[in-house]
């Protein structure tokens, strides 16, 4: 039974039932539902919009996900790992750009000296910049021993996507393997957040064999979780992973891109204090597409800082924007984008999460 939409969006929690039905808003439905979650981002997380410089500092993987273009069974890519004396570099160029906070990712990789070369590399971004850089990391599966190592030298974010909160689901787009298992990823992320870390997750949108009533399902695992962040956009196929053959069941690029603002605009309405990154994969479809994020409820976005000569290498997706582009050219572009879209860029603050303070 579907209410009245004008009253659906007067609430500020919904049930699955209801969350489908903002998920299937169009045309002057979907402009109210946007409206409304930008009344509630000005609001609750203001205007700012806060950096995190993303380097994409390996894609050695030593997963096999059959969505993602670096999965460990892809020999057509080439492998890089990016000397540490680089990543220091690109954190400087960060620090100098007052760009407040990093996001150190990679592939997947959990052998001792991985280990130890990330939590040496975290205490030296903390040393070049006198404490000042908050970190992220998104570096997968690791034991809750790693996980506590690593916030002690000094990552205070972590970023797991849960990819899909419908186990069945799960396993349709991940080998069936103890390596790739639901529930372990779930033990990861409640690891992460027992240890004290802003605790981030996500999923991807439009993939195949996913439903509305699995999204709806999403919102409402993140809001049960009392997830502190969000980064969540539109899966887009890859021709050499197996998840390709299903690329004509999908819905068209656009409508995925749609759906993953509604996605957005309702997780905004009903976590308003959480941050939530607008996706790299937004801009692969739409050029102006994390703008467009960050104007109905978005409010962090991730720079690409990778130096140039490996960018093309990592690509979990095809189409991948700014591959080709400097750092400083990332920057002089953020802001005529930011600006653009009503934002003013929080620069040199860490731009924690407002979840994660009033939960503790
Ligand atoms: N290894 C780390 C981080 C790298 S992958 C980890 O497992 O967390 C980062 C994210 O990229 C994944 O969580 C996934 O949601 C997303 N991704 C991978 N392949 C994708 C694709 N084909 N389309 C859209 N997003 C994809």
């Amino acid at each position: 039974m579907n209410i009245n939409f004008d009253t659906l969006l007067q609430k500020d929690s919904f049930t699955k039932d209801e969350i489908v039905q903002l998920l299937k808003a169009s045309g002057e439905q979907e402009k109210a539902l946007f409206e409304k979650s930008r009344e509630v981002k000005l609001k609750h997380v203001g205007n700012k919009v806060y950096f995190r410089g993303l380097i994409e500092f390996s894609n050695i993987c030593k997963k096999d996900c059959l969505y993602c273009g670096i999965r460990a069974s892809n020999k057509m890519v080439n492998r890089y790992d990016i000397a540490d004396d680089q990543i220091l570099k690109a954190a400087k160029f960060a620090h100098e750009h007052k760009y407040g906070s990093l996001v150190l990712q990679s592939g997947e990789r959990t052998d001792t000296a991985f280990i130890d070369r990330i939590t040496n590399l975290l205490q030296e971004i903390k040393k070049l910049s006198d404490n000042e850089l908050g970190i992220t990391i998104s570096m997968g599966e690791q034991t809750k021993e790693t996980y506590q190592k690593w916030f002690v030298a000094g990552a205070h974010r972590y970023l797991l996507r849960i990819e899909s909160s419908n186990p069945e689901l799960y396993k349709k787009i991940h080998p069936n393997n103890e390596n790739h298992s639901h529930a372990t990823r779930l033990k990861c992320l409640k690891d992460l957040q027992d240890i004290g870390y802003q605790t981030g997750t996500g999923i991807m949108i439009g993939l195949p064999f996913q439903t509305y009533e699995d999204l709806a399902n999403d919102i409402l695992f993140m809001k049960e979780f009392d997830i502190d962040m969000v980064g969540m956009g539109p899966y887009i196929e890859h021709n050499q992973t197996p998840l390709y053959e299903y690329k004509d069941s999908l819905m068209s690029l656009k409508d995925r891109f749609r759906l993953s603002l509604r996605m957005i605009a309702i997780l905004r309405i009903i976590m308003k204090d959480i941050n939530i990154a607008s996706a790299t994969a937004l801009q692969a479809i739409d050029p102006l597409g994390r703008e467009k994020a960050l104007k109905i409820g978005a409010n962090i976005i991730m720079p690409n800082i990778t130096p140039t000569q490996e960018r093309a290498n990592y690509l979990l997706y095809q189409n991948k924007p700014c591959i080709d582009e400097g750092a400083d050219d990332c920057t002089n572009c953020m802001e005529a984008r930011i600006n653009m879209a009503d934002g003013e860029i929080g620069y040199d603050q860490w731009g924690d999460s407002l979840h994660y303070k009033s939960r503790h």
